[in-house]
C-alpha cells in the first residue's frame, strides 16, 4: 500500500511545503461564537441543546439499567466503573432504584426508530440523567457523550477532589456512516497487546467501531497459526531493519533481530476487549503478495522454491504466493480456518494489493493454471486467486474485503473494496454495486507528515494536516444516490515502517483521528472547523492528556489567503490550524519576528506584494515562515464562468481559484491548483467593465507520475460584449508528456493593448495518458493555478 508513496517521499525534499490548508476563505466563515461553548463533544452530536441549569453528581447516584439485555448491564458497568474511580462514590448498577436517590436511567425503550443500532438520546436535567437507545451500542456511544459532558478529569485513574457538574442537555445523536475505523500495521513494527487495548480505547472514545488489524506482511507474520508453527518460529522475526528511507544508494541496517507475534489466547483476549467496546476487529491476512515472511518459513509456497528471508527493508517484493500451486490454497484455507475461529466479525481482509506478476509470468504452474482456467493474463489469475478465497470464506459465513487492486482482472462477486489509491477504485466498485470503504492516501494515511517535515520525526512522506483530514468528504460526488449507498464509511491507515513505538503511533494518529471521527460520525452540514478547533483545544486535548496519550501539536503553517470586497479591494487573510495563534507578518520582504506586525484580521493590499508570516509562541517561531506573493492584476476576484466544470476532487479553492492572485507550488494538491479530469479547461472571465489589457497568462503544472499533463495548447480570446470574440493568441505546448520531472509553466501571451470586458481561456486537455505511461488510455488531468490579466 505504499508503492505510490515513494514519489511523495522525495517530492518533499525537493519542494518547500505547500499549504495544504486548501482554498477558499468561506470554509472558515462559520462564526466560532455562533455555537454553544459549554460542552466540547468530539465527534459533534447530530442535535445538541444546552439548557439552563446543571446537575451535580451525588454520592447516592445509582445507574438504573432495567433491561434483561446482558450488553446493557455491561455498558452500565463500564460507566459505573469509571465513575467509581474518579468520584469515590459507590455507583451501584440496579434494576430498580429503591427509595430516594439520584438516578441515571439507561434503557432500550426508545420509540425513536431512526436511532437504529448506534444512535441514542441523552437528557440531563436538574433531577436525573436518562440515556435511551435502540441497542446496547447506542447506549455505549451515549456513555461516551455523557463522559464528555463531564470535566476532563472524569478520565483520570484515581479519585479527583472535585465536584462533578453536568450542564443540562438534550442530545439526539445518530452516526452518519456505519463503518468508522482505524487500521494498524503491526508487521513493520510490532506493538504489545497492552497497546492494542489502549488503541481500541481510543477508537471507543471517538465512537469508532472497526479496528483493522494488519497481521501479516513481508517483514513479519504476527498471528499464531497452530497448524503452521514455523509461521511464528521463523516468519515472525527478521534479522535486522533498514535505517531511514530505502533507495538512496548504500542502505544501512541496524543489525538487530526484531519481531514478535500474538498468541491465539492473546487474540481472544483482544477480541473480547474490543467487543466490550463495540469495536469489531477485521483481521488482515495478506495474499497473494506481501508474502515474504510466510515464504521464508514455507518456501514451497512460492513459484521458485526459494530460499527466502523475512523482509528487512520496505517496499514491494517480487516473490509472492504461487497461484498455480494447490498447496498454496490449502495453506491459505487452513490459516483462514483458524483466523475465522478467532474473529467473530463479519469480515476477513485478504489484502490483494501490490502483487507483482513477475514470478507468475515465469512460473510453469501459474501459466498452466492460466491455460486450464481459460484466464486472459496474470491479472485474471490474481482475480482467480481472490475469487477462490472468497468462495472459501463465504462457506465459513464470512465476507471478503480487499484493497482496490482486487478490482483488476474482475472483482469477486460479493467482495468489499477498500479504496486506498485515491478514490477511483471506490467509485468504480460502488458503480459495480460493491460495498466500499474509503481510505484514500490523499487524506487518510496517518503515516504521512502532519506538519513541516523538517521539524517532525521521520515519516514515510506525504503531507496530511489536521485540517485536510477534517475537510475530507468520504462520499464521492460522482456517485448517484443509489451508488452512494455502497459507501459504508471511511477509516485511516497507519503503516508503521517509520513508526517504531506505541508512543509514536499515538503521535501520528492524534489529533488527526479526532478529525476523522467527526468526518465519519457527524452530519456533513454540522461540521464546523472553528468550533472543532475550540472543542479540541479547550477540552479534548485535556482528555487525551489525562488518558496518557501523546498527541501532536499539528501544523504551524500559516495559510496566506486572499479575499475581496464588493469594491474590488483585495484583502489578505492569514489562517492556521492552530487555535488562536499569535501570527506576525511582514510585507517588506524581511523575515517576520515577534516584533513584526501582529495579525489582527484581514488587511487590504494595494500592490503585488510578498507576504511572510509565522506563528510565534513566547517570541519563538514555531514551524517555519510561510511566504506567498499575491499578484495584483485586473482579473483578481472577478466573475468567472466555467463552460466545463473543474473536478470537485481538486477544486483549488472553488470558483475564485483561478483569479485569487495566488500561484500554486510544486505540489499539485497544495490547494491552489484546480483540476480538470479528462476534458478541457474552458472559462470566461467577466472583468465587470471594459478594460485596457495587453497580456494574459495561465499557469499549469505537469506531474506525469500523478497523471497530470501540460495542456496541448492554450487559446486566448477577448470580447467587448461577450458575444463576438477576437482571438489574441493560440499557444502550443512543447514539453514532452513522459517527462518525469514536476514542471510548472506559464502560458503567456503579450499583445498590443486593446479594450475588452470578457476573456475566454481554453486549455486543451490531452484527454488520456499517452502510450508508454503507466496509466496509458486512462483519463488525464489538467491543473491550472491562475489566469493573470494585465
Ligand atoms: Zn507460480
Amino acid at each position: 500500500m505504499e508503492l505510490v508513496m515513494k514519489n511523495l517521499v522525495f517530492l518533499f525534499v525537493a519542494i518547500s511545503i505547500a499549504l495544504a490548508l486548501s482554498g477558499c476563505a468561506n470554509k472558515y466563515a462559520v462564526r466560532e461564537d455562533a455555537v454553544d461553548r459549554s460542552v466540547s463533544i468530539i465527534p459533534l452530536p447530530s442535535l445538541l441543546e444546552v439548557k439552563m441549569g446543571e446537575l451535580m453528581l451525588q454520592d447516592d447516584l445509582k445507574i438504573v439499567a432495567n433491561s434483561s439485555d446482558q450488553e446493557v448491564r455491561q455498558v452500565a458497568e463500564f460507566l459505573a466503573a469509571h465513575l467509581r474511580i474518579v468520584t469515590g462514590f459507590e455507583v451501584p448498577v440496579v434494576d430498580k432504584a429503591p427509595g430516594k436517590c439520584q438516578r441515571l436511567f439507561m434503557d432500550l425503550t426508545t420509540t425513536d426508530s431512526e436511532l437504529g443500532v448506534e444512535g441514542y438520546t441523552l437528557t440531563v436535567n436538574e433531577q436525573a440523567i436518562r440515556l435511551s437507545a435502540g441497542a446496547a451500542a447506542g447506549l455505549f456511544y451515549g456513555v461516551q457523550t455523557l463522559m464528555q459532558c463531564l470535566p476532563a478529569a472524569v478520565y483520570a485513574d484515581e479519585k479527583q477532589p472535585m465536584t462533578w457538574r453536568i450542564p443540562c442537555v438534550e442530545i439526539r445523536d445518530i452516526p452518519r456512516f456505519r463503518y468508522r475505523g482505524m487500521h494498524l500495521d503491526v508487521c513493520r513494527h510490532f506493538f504489545p497487546i497492552e497497546f492494542i487495548k489502549k488503541y481500541i480505547d481510543l477508537l471507543a472514545l471517538h465512537k469508532m467501531n472497526v479496528f483493522h488489524w494488519h497481521l501479516t506482511d513481508d517483514q513479519g507474520w504476527r498471528i499464531e497459526i497452530k497448524k503452521y508453527p514455523e509461521l511464528t518460529r521463523v516468519s515472525a522475526f527478521r534479522e535486522q531493519t533498514l535505517i531511514g528511507h530505502p533507495g538512496r544508494g548504500a542502505e544501512q541496517y541496524d543489525g538487530v533481530r526484531y519481531g514478535g507475534y500474538y498468541t491465539q489466547d492473546e487474540i481472544k483476549e483482544i477480541v473480547r476487549y474490543a467487543q466490550e467496546r463495540f469495536v469489531t476487529i477485521i483481521p488482515e491476512i495478506e495474499m497473494p503478495g506481501h508474502a515474504l515472511a510466510a515464504l521464508a518459513a514455507y518456501p514451497e509456497l512460492s513459484c521458485t522454491g526459494g530460499s527466502f528471508a523475512v523482509g528487512t527493508t520496505w517496499g514491494v517484493f517480487d516473490d509472492v504466493f504461487c497461484a498455480g500451486n494447490d498447496q498454496v490454497f490449502h495453506f491459505m484455507e487452513d490459516v483462514l480456518t483458524e483466523v475465522v475461529g478467532l474473529f467473530p466479525g463479519e469480515y476477513v481482509h485478504i489484502g490483494g494489493d501490490e502483487c507483482p506478476k513477475t514470478r507468475w509470468q515465469q512460473c510453469e504452474k501459474c501459466q498452466a493454471r492460466i491455460r486450464q482456467e481459460g484466464l486472459k493474463d496474470e491479472h485474471e489469475l490474481q482475480s482467480y486467486f481472490i475469487r477462490r478465497m472468497e468462495k472459501f470464506l463465504s462457506s465459513k459465513g464470512k465476507r471478503l474485503i480487499g484493497w482496490d487492486e482486487i478490482l483488476e482482472g474482475g472483482l469477486a462477486p460479493q467482495a468489499t473494496v477498500m479504496s486506498w489509491r485515491g478514490v477511483d477504485g471506490g467509485i468504480a466498485a460502488a458503480q459495480q454495486g460493491h460495498d466500499v470503504i474509503m481510505t484514500p492516501n490523499s487524506h487518510l494515511y496517518f503515516d504521512h507528515y502532519q506538519a513541516d517535515p523538517q521539524s517532525e520525526p521521520l515519516a514515510i512522506g506525504g503531507y496530511t494536516t489536521l485540517k485536510k483530514v477534517y475537510d475530507y468528504e468520504p462520499m464521492p460526488p460522482e456517485l448517484s444516490a443509489t451508488e452512494q449507498k455502497y459507501i459504508l464509511g471511511a477509516r485511516a491507515n497507519v503503516w508503521t515502517e517509520y513508526i517504531k513505538t506505541s508512543d509514536q503511533v499515538e503521535y501520528m494518529v492524534l489529533p488527526r483521528m479526532c478529525a476523522l471521527a467527526e468526518v465519519v460520525w457527524t452530519a456533513k452540514e454540522k461540521k464546523n472547523w472553528p468550533d472543532f478547533q475550540r472543542r479540541l483545544h479547550q477540552e479534548h486535548r485535556k482528555r487525551l492528556d489525562i488518558l496518557n496519550y501523546r498527541a501532536a501539536e499539528g501544523s504551524f503553517e500559516v495559510a496566506i489567503m486572499t479575499d475581496y470586497d464588493d469594491d474590488g479591494l483585495v484583502y489578505i487573510d492569514l489562517q492556521s490550524e492552530q487555535y488562536r495563534p499569535a501570527i506576525f507578518y511582514t510585507i517588506d520582504g524581511t523575515e517576520p519576528t515577534s516584533n513584526s506586525i501582529a495579525y489582527q484580521g484581514r488587511f487590504p493590499l494595494q500592490n503585488t506584494t510578498t507576504i511572510r508570516a509565522g506563528i510565534f509562541q513566547q517570541d519563538v517561531l514555531k514551524g517555519r515562515v510561510a511566504a506567498k506573493t499575491v499578484t495584483l492584476h485586473q482579473g483578481l476576484g472577478k466573475m468567472i464562468s466555467y463552460l466545463q466544470p473543474f473536478s470537485l476532487r481538486y477544486p483549488g479553492g472553488g470558483d475564485p481559484a483561478l483569479l485569487d492572485g495566488l500561484l500554486g507550488s510544486g505540489s499539485f494538491n497544495d490547494g491552489h491548483w484546480q483540476g480538470f479530469h479528462g476534458h478541457d479547461m474552458e472559462v470566461v472571465v467577466d472583468l465587470g467593465r471594459v478594460c485596457r489589457i495587453s497580456e494574459i497568462s495561465t499557469g499549469f503544472i505537469q506531474n506525469a507520475g500523478s497523471w497530470i499533463f501540460m495542456p496541448l495548447g492554450v487559446d486566448y480570446a477577448v470580447s467587448i460584449d461577450g458575444q463576438a470574440y477576437q482571438s489574441v493568441a493560440a499557444l502550443k505546448n512543447d514539453l514532452a508528456a513522459l517527462n518525469n520531472e514536476i514542471i510548472i509553466r506559464r502560458f503567456s501571451a503579450p499583445f498590443s493593448a486593446l479594450d475588452a470586458r470578457y476573456v475566454k481561456v481554453v486549455a486543451q486537455n490531452r484527454g488520456t495518458c499517452p502510450e508508454g505511461h503507466p496509466g496509458a488510455g486512462g483519463k488525464a488531468w489538467l491543473f491550472a493555478d491562475e489566469i493573470i490579466i494585465q
